[in-house]
């Protein structure tokens, strides 16, 4: 496995990878875990050649923000990533990625406004542009993101569509700690406490999953359900639960098999997130249904 920090070599050797066949990119922003080596492992069965990048990237952090403190550890994630099959590592620096005075962005429209948009002001456009960054450095026929970040997808996808941007996006499912816990790098800032209470954002999800499952199609009706769990869990400050469209994120009026269910709340200091989408009822497989299914 090669570890490549210049932009110039990183191109020049995925554009000899993809000669070979198909070739999948898996951008991170490292401290990697089961999630991002799903990433991987889904381009290995899928992809001749395997690509990862590790940018914890300044854009998409906003000033008050913890990119400073973002969890870095490039010697592990290497390791973890040899042993995972991939080719290429590409870890620049940021002034490698950034000219002093650049100024383009991708502007994704109101999609960049919505969930957590609304708190994070310019944090898509960052994701947009790092992303675009990085697809046409790779130029790689598959790009694979986890659905943990669901607004972060809708956008790369209309990024994608609207800009002829010739790659397939791939969506895999959350990874769960056994708990129902969404894997992140971020749960590396919890205390032990904090790491019990951050089980409401899924419970939340769940008793969300349960009324409709029950039949409640009213969408304030069955969000009510998760607020309740969510309100008796103290330590945990609730930025949004909504039930939106996966592709629009806007809220549904109905909500029923395909909604998105998204929450982000504070726990302590650490902002987290995490999601669901219903599953059709009369499908065998209720997996999405059920966050603690997927551990
Ligand atoms: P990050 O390093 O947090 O920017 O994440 C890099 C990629 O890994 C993104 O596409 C995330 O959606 C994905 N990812 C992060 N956590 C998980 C998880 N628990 N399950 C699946 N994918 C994940």
């Amino acid at each position: 496995m090669d570890l490549i920090t210049d932009p110039a070599n990183f191109y020049a050797r995925c554009l000899s990878l993809r000669a070979a066949g198909s070739l999948g990119l898996v951008p991170t922003m490292g401290a990697l875990h089961a999630g991002h080596l799903a990433l991987v492992a889904a381009s290995r069965r899928r992809d001749a050649a395997t690509v990862a990048t590790i940018f914890v990237n300044p854009t998409q952090f906003g000033p008050r923000e913890d990119f400073a403190r973002y969890p870095r550890q490039l010697q592990r994630d290497g390791e973890l990533l040899q042993e995972a099959g991939v080719q290429v590592v590409f870890a620049p620096a940021p002034e490698a990625i950034y000219a002093g005075d650049a100024q383009t962005r991708v502007d994704v429209g109101d999609l960049a406004t919505r969930l957590c948009g609304a708190s994070r002001p310019g944090h898509f456009a960052g994701v947009a542009t790092i992303v675009l960054k990085l697809l046409h450095l790779a130029a790689p026929t598959h790009a694979y993101f986890g659905q943990k970040d669901a607004a972060q997808v809708a956008v790369l996808r209309r990024m994608v569509r609207d800009l002829n941007v010739p790659v397939e996006l791939v969506v895999e499912p959350i990874v769960r700690d056994a708990d129902g816990l969404a894997l992140s790098s971020r749960n590396a800032y919890l205390g032990a406490g904090e790491r019990r209470q951050a089980l409401a954002l899924v419970g939340a999800l769940r008793a969300v999953a349960a009324a409709v499952g029950r039949g409640e199609r009213n969408p304030a009706a069955a969000l009510e359900a998760g607020h309740r769990g969510l309100d008796a869990v103290p330590g945990v400050a609730l930025e949004y639960l909504a039930a939106v469209d996966a592709d629009t994120l806007l809220p549904v009026t109905e909500i029923g098999p395909g909604t998105l269910v998204a929450v982000a709340a504070r726990v302590g200091t650490t902002r987290l997130i995490d999601n669901l989408i219903l599953a059709d009822s009369s499908s065998a497989d209720s997996s999405s249904a059920d966050p603690g299914a997927s551990a």
